[in-house]
């Protein structure tokens, strides 16, 4: 266990299509209630218990983590401990947020952008947010010692992936990583079929002109490849070539509940034994206990036999 992604909240403000569809994630979808979510007093103690297990890296997730209110200060409470702090965002909030963020100890951010197009932006994210709105964020993040700044790119087919070459030229010049990320089967709202995933190799011969980096840790999800004008992409093979092996990830939802992975149906529940009292070796036993046994490997044996479970958390709930 190496790395450990924090949902914040499940909200968003946006509606991707492959994540909250509109449809589902409408004005009465249930949200977390306020009393479920956990307090920046207990996400600070879960990592704590975390990091003495070997987490390296903390990363803030969510639904939208910058809706979560004063998250710059669980970013301070969290910079006080022995591990790295990213964040995953839409970007759109950046330039209110970037600079007390930076002030607080978050080291970088991902901002995940799927088009520079505006109209295939606006179809994709569904919400009255603009493609300029993201690259003001990026700019923010830049300015206030937040980067190198990556870029995460779902491709999905027929949607963006007209997209790629574009978004490639645009980034690589400004030292931003772009990764493409196989759009995948996570959740159950998002209509999801293996024809709607853009291949790691289809992408890689779109790009074209690539050389394949040596990865620097075997837990390193993207393949990384250098472009001829000295950038880097990534391409981050989730569906057509899995690395479940490898996997070096924990997750926990915004109602503290662990998963192991995520296309898990269930995950283990930390709040209630933390808000009942237990002291934090009886937590850190739990969570042992609950790494140890893990056998999740959902991507490879989707690979093997097609097989899906027909429950699965959805990724705004589980934290991208
Ligand atoms: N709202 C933030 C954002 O979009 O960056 C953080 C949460 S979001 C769930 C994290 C990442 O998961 C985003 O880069 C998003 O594009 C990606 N994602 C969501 N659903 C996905 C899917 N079905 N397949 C691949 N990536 C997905
Ligand atoms: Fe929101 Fe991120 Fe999901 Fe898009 S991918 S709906 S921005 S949580």
């Amino acid at each position: 266990m190496r790395d450990l992604r924090i949902s914040v909240t499940d909200r968003c403000n946006f509606r991707c299509t492959y994540c909250m569809p509109k449809e589902i994630f409408g004005k009465d979808f249930p949200f977390m209630p306020k009393d479920g979510i956990m307090t920046f007093e207990e996400i600070d103690r879960i990592a704590g218990i975390f990091i003495s297990l070997g987490v390296k890296k903390i990363r803030l997730t969510g639904g939208e983590p910058l809706l979560r209110r004063n998250l710059h200060e669980l970013v301070s409470m969290l910079s006080m401990r022995d591990a790295e702090i990213a964040m995953t965002t839409n970007g759109v909030l950046l330039p209110r947020y970037a600079p007390a963020l930076s002030a607080a100890g978050l080291d970088r951010v991902t901002v995940s952008l799927d088009a520079i197009d505006e109209a295939t932006f606006a179809a994709i994210t569904d919400s009255g947010h603009t493609v300029a709105a993201v690259i003001a964020g990026i700019e923010a993040a830049e300015s206030v010692g937040l980067g190198p700044v990556k870029i995460n790119t779902v491709v999905k087919r027929n949607s963006n992936e007209n997209e790629i070459l574009d978004i490639v030229e645009r980034f690589s010049s400004r030292d931003i990583a772009v990764r493409f990320i196989e759009y995948m089967d996570v959740g159950t709202t998002n209509g999801w079929s293996l024809d709607d995933v853009v291949s790691a190799s289809e992408i890689r011969d779109m790009i074209g002109d690539i050389e394949r980096i040596t990865p620097e840790n075997k837990s390193d999800v993207a393949k990384r490849y250098k472009l001829p004008n000295g950038g880097e992409v990534g391409i981050i093979s989730s569906v057509t070539e899995p690395f479940c092996n490898d996997c070096t990830r924990a997750r926990i939802s915004s109602d503290g509940r662990l998963f192991t992975c995520l296309f898990s149906n269930k995950g283990l529940d930390l709040l209630s034994p933390i808000r009942a009292g237990h002291s934090d070796s009886y937590i850190v036993d739990l969570v042992r206990e609950h790494w140890s046994k893990r056998k999740d490997r959902y991507s490879e044996e989707r690979s093997i036999n097609s097989s899906r479970t027909s429950e699965r958390v959805e990724m705004s709930y589980i934290g991208g």
